[in-house]
C-alpha cells in the first residue's frame, strides 16, 4: 500500500478521534482495516472542509471500519486537492465517487476535467 503521508492508523472510535485529532482544522482522512500482517488497507477516503474532528465523529457513527488515518490541511481547498489526488491514485477503481467541491467555489480537480 502506498504512503499517504498521514498519521495513524488509529482505532476509529470517538475516544481515539478526540485524543488524536485535537486541532479544529480542515483535513483529510482514510478509513480501513489491517490485514493479518498488520498492514493498513484503506477502502474509504474523505475530507473535512472546516473541522476534521467533528467530521470523523459523524462518520464513526455511520461507517463501520476499525481504523483511520488523517492529516491536517491549511485550507479547505488544499484538503479538496489532496482528496482528489488520493481518489485518482487509489480509489477510482472502487465504488468511491469523485470528490465534490463546495457549491460556492470554482475549484478544479488537479487530475481531471470533471469540473469545467
Ligand atoms: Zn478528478
Amino acid at each position: 500500500m502506498p504512503s499517504l503521508s498521514m498519521e495513524g492508523p488509529y482505532r476509529f472510535n470517538i475516544k481515539t478521534i478526540n485524543e488524536k485529532v485535537t486541532r479544529v482544522s480542515p483535513g483529510n482522512y482514510v478509513l480501513g482495516r489491517r490485514n493479518e500482517h498488520g498492514t493498513f488497507l484503506f477502502s474509504y477516503i474523505g475530507r473535512a472542509n472546516t473541522d476534521l474532528n467533528s467530521k470523523l465523529k459523524s462518520r464513526a457513527a455511520k461507517i463501520d471500519k476499525p481504523f483511520f488515518k488523517f492529516r491536517y490541511s491549511d485550507t479547505a481547498q488544499e484538503a479538496f486537492r489532496i482528496e482528489c489526488e488520493n481518489y485518482h491514485d487509489y480509489a477510482k477503481k472502487g465504488k468511491n465517487k469523485h470528490p465534490k467541491r463546495p457549491a460556492d467555489t470554482d475549484w478544479k480537480c488537479p487530475r481531471c476535467k470533471i469540473f469545467k
